[in-house]
């Protein structure tokens, strides 16, 4: 059906390279590009399968990528690179005639800055040129505004309060690593929370609002808001919603070493001068931290991630949740890495078979929770990413 070709050779990257090959009724050829060819090469040894392709690109450099495009010729671009190569990839895109999905929004290197203006930018030129883009496609954005979608179509006439709430109850018996790139991961949390309320942002300290919430198969686990970037798009996009907020599970020791690495300046993002070198000290600590892909071996527990709902039907108030569990062994006996990369990795997989089945087409720059969430919620199922639903209980938020 189609030709796909992936930006980015980690843990999501490996993820996606598997599930894409086991989909070989849509997605017909394949190339992984990234800055290590070798990363490249190992995925497709791992994966067994000698006709995908692999090329070295780097995607901060669009005559490159368009080089690579323009030979390689993909239906659509996969990008789990880093959000800082959002904008060259999707400018790239345009120059080649090329669909485009990622999983992050575009962060500037030297501000955490999270917002959507820089790629939503982008719509017009996609639809003039009649090319897709398809943003925010993995779990948490991804899945997250998906399951909201399916919520607003099938069960409510009005969403009015929703709470995204994410929890790791894995352990991998290090003390302390991230789950995904720890440049991006320290970037996020640092920052100051953030929710929307009745029409405006609100803004708490870092980690400042937290309390317990019971994830199912789990149990109670201490939950802190946090500003994240689909609630940029998804209060815009269901203008009922009075409040959307969202809230991931911490650790104490993760915590306590977070604090430290701040305190200690080593979360600094900008360039400090060492022995007549530049180097960033948040660089300089992902190098030293724990790769989160050799995580998986040792990896126990699972993942929760869900929506909480509450809002009206019929006139009556109800509720909703709807969440996915996923193990971390499990996901690291089908794939090699940990849930965190999986749950990712699967959602950015089944964004570009939406696309490539016609389902997901049209042209511009769209949130994933702009399309018909039907066909994806079926494919979660089939996919690894099975989901759960609860009406009508409390929501705890
Ligand atoms: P990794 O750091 O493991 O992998 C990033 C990959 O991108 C590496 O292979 C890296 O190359 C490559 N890369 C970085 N810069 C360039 C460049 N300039 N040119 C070409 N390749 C480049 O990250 P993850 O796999 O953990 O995360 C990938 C993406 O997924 C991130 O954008 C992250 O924010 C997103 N994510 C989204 C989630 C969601 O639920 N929506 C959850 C988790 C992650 P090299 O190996 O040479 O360093």
């Amino acid at each position: 059906m189609g030709k796909v070709l992936i930006i980015g050779a980690g843990g999501v990257g490996t993820v996606v390279a598997h599930k894409v090959a086991q989909n070989p009724d849509v997605f017909t050829e394949i190339m992984i590009a990234s800055r290590t060819k070798s990363k490249c090469d190992a995925i497709v040894k791992a994966i067994g399968n000698p006709n995908i392709r692999t090329a070295q690109v780097d995607a901060d450099n669009v005559d490159e990528l368009v080089a690579l495009f323009n030979s390689f010729k993909p239906e659509i671009v996969i990008n789990v690179a880093l959000p800082y190569q959002d904008l060259t990839i999707m400018e790239a895109c345009l120059k080649s005639g090329v669909n485009y999905l990622d999983t992050a929004n575009y962060e500037p290197k030297d501000v955490a800055h999270f917002e959507y203006s820089w790629q939503w930018a982008y719509k017009k030129h996609f639809e003039d040129a009649g090319l897709t883009a398809i943003l925010g496609c993995g779990f948490d954005p991804g899945v997250s505004g998906i399951y909201t979608a399916y919520a607003a179509k099938h069960y409510f006439d009005e969403m009015q309060y929703l709470d995204i709430v994410d929890c790791n109850a894995g352990n991998h018996h290090k003390a302390f690593a991230t789950n995904f790139n720890p440049e991006i991961n320290i970037r996020e949390i640092t920052q100051n929370g953030r929710y929307y309320e009745n029409g405006e942002w609100v803004t708490t300290q870092p980690l400042e609002i937290h309390k317990d919430l019971t994830y199912p198969n789990i149990g109670p686990r201490d939950s802190y808001l946090l500003y994240h970037e689909e609630l940029e798009s998804l209060v815009k996009n269901f203008p009922t919603i009075k409040r959307a907020r969202f809230w991931m599970t911490f650790g104490q020791e993760y915590l306590t070493h977070l604090r430290v690495i701040q305190n200690i300046g080593m979360a600094r993002i900008d360039e400090v001068d060492y022995n007549g070198v530049k180097i960033v000290p948040l660089q300089f600590l992902k190098a030293v931290l724990p790769n989160p892909q050799d995580l998986g071996e040792n990896y126990e527990g699972e993942t929760s991630i869900g929506c909480r709902i509450r809002g009206l039907k019929d006139g009556k108030e109800r509720t909703y949740y709807v969440y996915n569990n996923c193990s971390h062994q499990e996901a690291y006996k089908e794939t090699g890495m940990q849930g965190v990369s999986y749950t990712t990795g699967v959602p950015a997989m089944i964004g570009a078979m939406m696309f490539l089945k016609g389902l997901w087409k049209k042209p511009g720059v769209w949130n994933v929770e702009e399309f018909n969430p039907d066909p994806f919620m079926e494919q979660l199922n089939k996919q690894g990413l099975p989901w759960h639903e609860v009406f009508d209980k409390d929501l705890e938020v």
